[in-house]
């Protein structure tokens, strides 16, 4: 058998073999190591007095799903190998094969994959690193298939927002190369043969797959880059597995050009779908946006969400779709409850094409295509031309519902090889031999009955087991009464069972009989499976209709429900917010209420606005709020405001200065500014900037000189929009320097030595920075705060010179009050300090005696 397992280990060497044994699925050697690390499974060996034991780890073929989910997640690939025939009939060594692949970017079940996200499998080609780079990706579960190129700097992006689970290259140096992106995740990397990376035979992988001559049709014409990846991605699907995959019907190719530009650093920053606090989605923008009905939406609006147009005319279509449902809220509430009945349709498609759908599911898929004709009828009574755009998509299933709700009985097995799936009626043959099982029940009764009387055993039973099939067993205290017709078989504590010729025709006759139904019922479902998938386009373009009806309602249900407004796009560089708010904050607050900020940046009078106030004041939250209410317009979406105008943006680009991302570790001053630096060199006039107290992460005075030349670089180089939030109030002079940079600064008020946050941006710069104040509110103790105002005090009447910090709170202190008697006392070491190590200078060490040294050493400890 070990022979068997190494010839089976060695055609897949990068793969751990789940290798069948009965009711079990064990691992060997390597393997065994790995999955008892992984799994928590414990280690053992089955010759432990081997000299050299096989290290073996195994689980409980029932448990196969929830292992497998596990490893998967681990970033393993796993190779299932079943026995091929029924160890009772083998001759020898039962045959074993492997029958399924799984790796982390090609799983396709359901269970397995869990919650609403895609989850991409990637392939990457390149032919000169420092040109066009080709990344297809392709989502099994869905059948979701796009490529397209891009540079080096895009790559890492491109992946970050697509976060595949796996990628494919074709040798060690792409491997390298994946790896030196330093992406912050650690997909599954691949290395898939590289005759498959042939421009000319991936394109050819395509062609056959498509039955297409040219993927011109596919926008793949001048693409080499991006449909060499791509069919590298699907030869490599095809090399795992011998499913159909008829339910990728379709390539697509997207272009980064077609979309605003949102950096990693940005959408983390202005936490578009994970929360910098939790690190999950609550607390982002998705967490409140995502309130679609079914997972197809919810991977779209994520898709929407990362990908805002630059379209206008795009982007007012959807906003048109907006307006379309919010004619009649109380429809549109409705088809918001109609769409939650509808389940994954698009996986559930997927699995249909794969021909891996099984009963319950197909049933399930009835179910939601019932409910489709709901859907249908309402959004008919809307009465819109727009909303009757989506009829067409969503008619003509009846044949299906006919077809399945004919066949399937209601809560069928999961398994197809058991049985117990089709109605009665569906097949003639199908219904004699249940008829033949269903009168062998009342013809074993009858036989006890018989027997009974016979013997005159009353408590005679007829049972079944798998060993000996159908036996008579009779308590052991009646054995004295058996006939010499029944043959003994077995005998147990308190009864003994027998078997008799006519039990023994009868069950041959149920048997097979039950045998053939089994056999019967899986050709049957197979055929069926194969008949539902001459449907698949159909159901494929429903999904995606569901879709986009699923999202369009949601962007309108927010819109309703928050109070939003839809969004003006303008030919002027303007950008005009009345009464915006925090999308997600506004619904974090609990006890008190989001107070509303206007925004007015307008090239050329105001490009640059300042915005300074204490800690605590508001300032992030404001710059956020812009950013958001931005990339929500340009998505589609409405936006929480009384108003909002503004240009169509390229790209919006959000940093912040470096002690607030301390929790991330990214706490280096220097990531600060190379995240600046791509800024200074990227962004164009019809970028927005956001910049959060840069220059925070360094001494002051660095950091005021450096905040202070990146704004006068945007506003003499870039012109680009910029809301710039700091805390050095010095930075408020630049306002009577150039005439297109204005101070705002979020208002405080001060009551009682209190401070008293207004929350409300107003013109001017912030005139002090309370910073005390807040450090009051955080529960520094008092004295401490009044030592705080004291040595402030003392700073302000005496103007610090940029030569450093230090060296001027020295000449402070040398001047101020004697309570300063730390620093003084300070001072004074450090000046006793600096004679003793002149004194050691200065010694001529060719005129000392050994002795005369020892003794000078001596007394220059004793100094110490
Ligand atoms: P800063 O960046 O000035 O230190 P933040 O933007 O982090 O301040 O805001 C501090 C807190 O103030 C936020 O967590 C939020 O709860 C609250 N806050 C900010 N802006 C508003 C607002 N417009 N209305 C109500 N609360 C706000």
């Amino acid at each position: 058998m070990i022979v068997q397992y190494q010839k089976i280990k060695n055609e897949h060497p990068d793969k751990l073999i789940l290798f069948r044994m009965g009711d079990f699925y064990e691992t060997f050697f390597e393997d065994a190591y790995t999955a008892s690390k992984i799994l928590n499974i414990t280690l053992t060996s089955r010759d432990k007095s081997d000299e050299h034991p096989v290290p073996l780890a195994g689980f409980p073929y029932h448990a196969l799903d929830n292992y497998l989910d596990k490893l998967i997640k681990a970033g393993i690939k796993v190779a299932i190998c079943e026995q091929m025939e029924d160890p009772k009939q083998a001759k020898g060594l039962v045959k074993r094969e492997v029958v399924e692949i799984i790796t982390p970017g090609t799983v396709l079940d359901h269970n397995l994959l869990g919650g609403t996200a895609n989850n991409f499998l990637s392939a990457i080609y390149y032919e000169d690193e420092n040109r066009k780079i080709g990344l297809a990706s392709l989502d099994l579960s869905t059948g979701e298939f796009i490529f397209t190129e891009l540079s080096k700097n895009e790559l890492a992006n491109e992946l970050l927002k697509l976060k595949p689970s796996e990628i494919i290259v074709n040798g060690s140096d792409s491997e390298a190369f994946i790896k030196n992106l330093n992406l912050e995740y650690e997909p599954t990397i691949t290395i898939f043969d590289n005759w498959q990376f042939r421009p000319s035979e991936a394109a050819n992988v395509l062609k056959k797959h498509f039955q297409v001559h040219s993927l011109e049709a596919f926008g793949a014409l001048g693409k080499n880059m991006g449909v060499t990846a791509a069919g590298a991605a699907l030869a490599y699907i095809q090399s795992l597995t011998s499913d159909p995959l008829s339910h990728i019907s379709s390539l697509r190719f997207y272009s980064l050009d077609n979309f605003m530009l949102l950096d990693e650093i940005t959408r983390r920053n202005l936490e578009l779908t994970h929360s910098l606090r939790y690190n999950d989605r609550h607390g982002s923008l998705l967490y409140v946006l995502d309130q679609t009905q079914t997972p197809m939406g919810s991977r779209l609006l994520q898709n929407w969400l990362l990908h805002p147009l630059l379209d206008k005319e795009q982007i007012i279509k959807r906003q048109d779709l907006i307006k379309a449902f919010l004619n009649n809220t109380a429809y549109l509430k409705d088809v918001r409850t109609i769409l939650h009945n509808i389940g994954d349709i698009s996986r559930l498609v997927s699995k249909l094409g794969a021909l891996r759908i099984n009963p319950r599911e197909l049933l399930a898929l009835n179910s939601y295509l019932l409910t489709v004709a709901d859907l249908k009828k309402k959004l008919i009574a809307f009465n819109h031309p727009l909303l009757d755009n989506f009829i067409p998509a969503l008619e003509g299933f009846e044949e299906i519902i006919e077809i399945i709700s004919k066949a399937i009985r209601p809560q069928p097995p999961i398994t197809i090889t058991e049985g117990g799936i089709f109605n009665q009626g569906y097949n003639p043959d199908l219904d004699e031999l249940l008829e033949i099982i269903h009168d062998g029940k009342s013809w074993i009764a009858r036989l006890e009955e018989d027997e009974r009387n016979k013997t005159g055993i009353s408590n005679l039973k007829v049972g079944y087991n798998k060993v000996f099939g159908y036996y008579i067993e009779v308590t052991s205290s009646q054995k004295s009464k058996v006939p010499d017709y029944y043959i003994p078989k077995q005998t147990l504590v308190n009864s003994e069972r027998y078997i008799s010729p006519r039990l023994k025709e009868f069950e041959a006759k149920v048997l097979s009989s039950e045998e053939k139904v089994k056999n019967l019922e899986y050709e049957l479902f197979k055929q069926l499976r194969q008949q539902l998938a001459g449907y698949l386009d159909k159901l494929q373009s429903l999904s995606e209709t569901i879709a986009l009806i699923d999202v369009q309602s949601c962007l309108a249900w927010l819109a309703w429900q928050n109070g939003y407004c839809c969004p003006e796009f303008t030919e002027q560089r303007t950008l005009k917010i009345v009464e915006g708010r925090h999308p997600v904050i506004e619904k974090l607050l609990t006890d008190t209420d989001f107070i509303p900020n206007d925004t007015e940046l307008d090239y050329p009078q105001t490009t640059i606005a300042i915005i300074t106030g204490p800690n605590m004041a508001g300032k992030s939250t404001y710059l956020r709020q812009v950013g958001l209410l931005v990339i929500m317009a340009q998505m589609g979406s409405f936006v929480p405001a009384k108003q909002l105008q503004m240009p169509i943006f390229d790209r919006v680009f959000t940093r912040v200065g470096a002690s607030d991302n301390l929790a991330q570790g990214q706490s280096t001053f220097l990531v600060e500014m190379i995240e600046t630096a791509n800024i200074l060199n990227t962004a164009t006039p019809d970028s927005l900037i956001l910049l959060d107290e840069i220059g925070r992460g360094t001494s002051t005075f660095d950091g005021l000189s450096l905040a202070w030349a990146i704004i006068e670089y945007i506003e003499k180089y870039k012109h680009s929009l910029t809301l710039f939030a700091t805390h050095y109030h010095e930075l408020t002079e630049l306002e009577s320097i150039y005439p297109d940079i204005r101070n705002y600064n979020i208002a405080v008020r001060e009551y009682n030595e209190q401070i008293i946050f207004l929350r409300k941006i107003e013109r001017g710069g912030a005139d002090q920075s309370y910073g005390i104040q807040v450090a009051r509110l955080a529960g520094i103790p008092e004295r401490v705060i009044r030592r705080a105002k004291e040595i402030l005090k003392n700073l302000e009447e005496h103007e610090i010179s940029p030569q450093g910090l230090a060296s001027s709170l020295r000449k402070k202190l040398q001047e101020t009050s004697p309570q300063m008697e730390l620093f003084e006392v300070l001072a004074e070491k450090a000046d006793e300090l600096d004679h003793i190590i002149n004194e050691i200078k200065d010694l001529d060490l060719d005129s000392l005696t050994p002795i005369q040294a020892w003794q000078k050493l001596k007394e220059l400890q004793d100094k110490l």
